[in-house]
C-alpha cells in the first residue's frame, strides 16, 4: 500500500469516527492534520567502503505524528526503501501505538541499502553515521527508533553506543540510563529488555489465540502457512506450534517447503542454519529429509488450502493478481502492510478475516515500551512478566476492537482503524 492508499483507508472510517463523536467538523480538521507526516528527515550517509572510497547512502526517518507521546518505530535497512514507503510505515506505527493504547506516537527510519553486501565493519559504520544525521531529532522524549526489516538488536547497540558518544562530547550531563532509551531492541547488555527478541512473534500468538476463541475453533485442528523465517516468521512458528496449531508450510525469501505432516520450526531453523537455506528442509520428527515434504515457491505458499494463512516477511505481497486464489480463511498481517488496498477490498467481499498488522505484529512496539520504562526508571522484569503484560495489553486491544466490529458490524481491520483514530483524536482535542 501506497501513503495515498493508506489515506484511503482511513478516508473509509471517518463517516463511522463522525458518528461515534458528533463532531464533523473536528474530524475533517483532524483528518486534515494526520494526512501529513509532521515531519520527513532525508540525509545522505557517507560511508568508508572498506577500500577506501567513500559511497552515499540514502536514509530517511520520517516522524508522522507525536499527539500520544514521542514518535516510535523502526528503522530498515533495504534496496528497496524510498520516501513514500517510509511514510507509509511511520503513519502505520502513529495507528499501532494508539491502537494498543501506548502514550507514544509513529516514527519510522530506513536506510536504501542491502546489508548483505556490506562487511561487518562496514554496517557498523553505516549505522553509526545514520545516528549522527539524525541526533538531533532523536531521544527518550523525542523518538525513539528501533529494530525492523534487516536491522537487530547488534545495530541498536552500535547506535546506542555513537548516541551516547555523542552526548559526552556535547558534554550533556544526562544519566546514561534514561538516555539508553532512545534506542529499543537492545540487546540485554547494552540495557534491552528481556523478550523483546521474541516479542512479535509472542504477540502474534496471543492475538490468533484470542481470535481463535471467539470463532470456536479448536486451535489443534488448523493448519498454517507462514511466509517469512525471519526474527518475527521464526518466533512466531515456535510458538504456535508449541500451542498445538499445525505449520504445514513455509519460507525464506528465496523459497518455501510444504508438508502433509507439521513442521518443527526449530529443527527446520537448524536445517535452515547448516544448508544456508530452507529449501529441502522438510524436518519432521527428528529427521529433516522426511519424504512427505516438498519445495514450493513463496507464491504457491500464499494459495494454500491452508486454515491460516500469515505474511510475515514484506508489504504488498497479496494482491488483486493473487486475491482470489487465497484459500485460508484467516490471515494474520505479520508484516507491516502485506495486503496492498485492492487485494483488502477482494479478501473482504470474499468473507475471509483479516488481522491487520496494527494489532497482530503489535507485540513489538509494546515491549519497546517496556524497554523504555525498564531504562527510565531503572528497573528489570524476566521474560514470565514481560510477557504477561504483553498478553493483557493485547488482549485489551483484541477485545476493544472484537467488539467494535460486532457492534459496528464491520471487519477488523476498518474496527483497528476506527479505535485507533478515536484516541488520537481525543489527544488532538486536548492540543487544539
Ligand atoms: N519495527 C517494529 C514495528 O514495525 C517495532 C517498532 C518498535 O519497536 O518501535 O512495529
Amino acid at each position: 500500500m501506497t501513503y495515498e492508499d493508506t489515506l484511503k483507508k482511513l478516508e473509509r472510517v471517518k463517516e463511522i469516527l463522525i458518528r461515534l463523536t458528533n463532531r464533523k467538523e473536528e474530524i475533517e480538521n483532524f483528518y486534515q492534520i494526520l494526512k501529513f507526516p509532521q515531519r520527513v528527515i532525508k540525509v545522505n550517509i557517507p560511508l568508508k567502503r572498506d577500500k577506501g572510497e567513500i559511497e552515499i547512502f540514502e536514509g530517511y526517518r520520517v516522524q508522522h505524528n507525536n499527539f500520544l507521546g514521542p514518535y516510535k518505530g523502526g528503522i530498515r535497512f533495504f534496496p528497496e526503501v524510498n520516501e513514500d514507503e517510509i511514510k507509509t510505515l511511520a503513519l502505520i506505527m502513529t495507528l499501532k501505538c494508539s491502537l494498543v493504547n501506548l502514550p507514544l506516537g509513529g516514527g519510522k527510519g530506513g536506510i536504501k541499502v542491502d546489508p548483505k553486501n556490506l562487511s561487518e565493519n562496514e554496517l557498523k559504520n553505516l549505522s553509526q553515521e545514520y545516528v549522527k544525521m539524525i541526533f538531533d531529532f532523536i531521544g527518550p522524549e523525542r523518538d525513539i527508533p528501533a529494530p525492523d526489516v534487516n536491522t537487530n538488536s547488534q545495530i541498536m547497540d552500535w547506535m546506542t553506543e555513537k548516541y551516547l558518544e555523542i552526548t559526552q562530547e556535547k558534554k550533556e550531563k544526562l544519566d546514561k540510563n534514561y538516555l539508553r532509551a532512545t534506542f529499543t531492541g537492545k540487546s540485554i547488555q547494552m540495557g534491552g529488555s528481556e523478550g523483546r527478541e521474541e516479542a512479535t512473534g509472542k504477540g502474534g500468538a496471543i492475538v490468533l489465540n484470542e481470535l481463535v476463541k471467539k470463532l470456536n475453533l479448536d486451535r489443534k485442528k488448523l493448519t498454517i502457512a507462514i511466509q517469512g523465517f525471519g526474527n518475527v516468521g521464526y518466533n512466531l512458528a515456535k510458538f504456535l506450534f508449541e500451542e498445538g496449531y499445525k505449520i504445514i508450510a513455509l519460507s525464506d525469501s528465496k523459497s518455501g517447503i510444504y508438508s502433509q505432516e507439521e513442521f518443527d520450526p526449530s529443527l527446520v531453523m537448524k536445517c535452515k542454519k547448516t544448508k544456508g537455506m530452507i529449501s529441502g528442509c522438510y524436518c519432521i520428527g527428528n529427521f529433516c529429509d522426511s519424504n512427505l515434504g516438498k519445495d514450493i515457491t513463496n507464491e504457491d505458499l500464499l494459495k494454500l488450502d491452508v486454515d491460516i494463512l500469515i505474511p510475515a516477511a514484506l508489504e504488498n505481497v497479496i494482491t488483486k493478481n493473487n486475491a482470489y486464489q487465497i484459500k485460508a480463511k484467516i490471515i494474520l498481517e505479520m508484516a507491516n502492510n502485506p495486503i496492498t488496498d485492492e487485494a483488502d477490498e477482494i479478501l473482504n467481499q470474499r468473507g475471509i478475516i483479516v488481522v491487520p498488522d496494527i494489532l497482530a505484529n503489535a507485540g513489538g512496539v509494546i515491549v519497546s515500551y517496556f524497554e523504555m520504562v525498564q531504562n527510565i526508571e531503572k528497573r528489570r522484569w524476566n521474560k514470565e512478566q514481560i510477557f504477561k503484560k504483553l498478553e493483557e495489553y493485547l488482549v485489551k486491544a483484541f477485545n476493544e476492537v472484537w467488539e467494535l466490529s460486532q457492534k459496528e458490524k464491520i471487519n477488523l481491520r476498518l474496527a483497528s482503524l476506527t479505535n485507533s483514530l478515536y484516541k488520537i483524536f481525543e489527544s488532538y482535542l486536548r492540543y487544539y
